[in-house]
C-alpha cells in the first residue's frame, strides 16, 4: 500500500484488548469488519464479549466494503498536544459503515476541508499504516460522492 499518513506520529492511538484484538487484526489486513452475533445478528462496536440484544457469546467478524456515512461530528480546533499544532482543525466523526447493521465507529474525515464536512456526507475507508503492528481506519469523502472539489 502507498503508506499515506494522515496525523503525525505523536498523536496517541488506541490499544488493544483480547476482546478488539481480531479487530485489530482486521485493521493491519486492512479490512474494516463489525462485530455480529451469531444468535441473533445484531452487529456491536466496540467489540465486546457479549451480546447486548441477546446475552449471546457467540460471534463472528463481518467484512464490510468500506463506505459508509457521516452520522455526526466535530472539528478539533485546539491542539491537545504541542505536537499536534499543526494537524488542528481536524475532524473527529461518528462513522456509520454500510452493512454495518447500524454499528458505528469514531474516527477521522481526512482528506478534506473540515469545513466541508456534513452529517450524512458520504464516506469510503482509507487506512493508514500507523507501525507494522497497527493500522487505523480513516474515511474520505467518496470519489463520486460529497465534498470533493
Ligand atoms: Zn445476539
Amino acid at each position: 500500500m502507498g503508506g499515506e499518513r494522515f496525523f503525525p506520529d505523536e498523536m496517541p492511538v488506541p490499544s488493544a484488548s483480547a476482546e478488539t484484538a481480531g479487530w485489530w487484526e482486521a485493521c493491519l489486513d486492512h479490512r474494516l469488519v463489525v462485530q455480529r452475533c451469531l444468535a441473533c445478528g445484531t452487529t456491536r462496536h466496540p467489540p465486546g464479549p457479549v451480546c447486548p440484544a441477546c446475552r449471546s457469546e457467540a460471534a463472528e467478524w463481518a467484512e464490510l466494503p468500506g463506505a459508509g456515512t457521516v452520522y455526526t461530528f466535530t472539528v478539533v480546533r485546539q491542539a491537545f498536544l504541542p505536537a499536534l499544532a499543526d494537524t488542528v482543525p481536524y475532524v473527529v466523526a461518528a462513522i456509520e459503515p454500510d452493512g454495518g447493521g447500524g454499528a458505528r465507529l469514531v474516527s477521522n474525515v481526512v482528506g478534506c476541508d473540515p469545513e466541508d464536512v456534513t452529517i450524512g456526507m458520504p464516506v469510503e475507508v482509507v487506512w493508514e499504516d500507523i507501525s507494522p503492528e497497527l493500522a487505523l481506519p480513516r474515511f474520505r469523502p467518496c470519489a463520486d460522492g460529497g465534498a470533493v472539489p
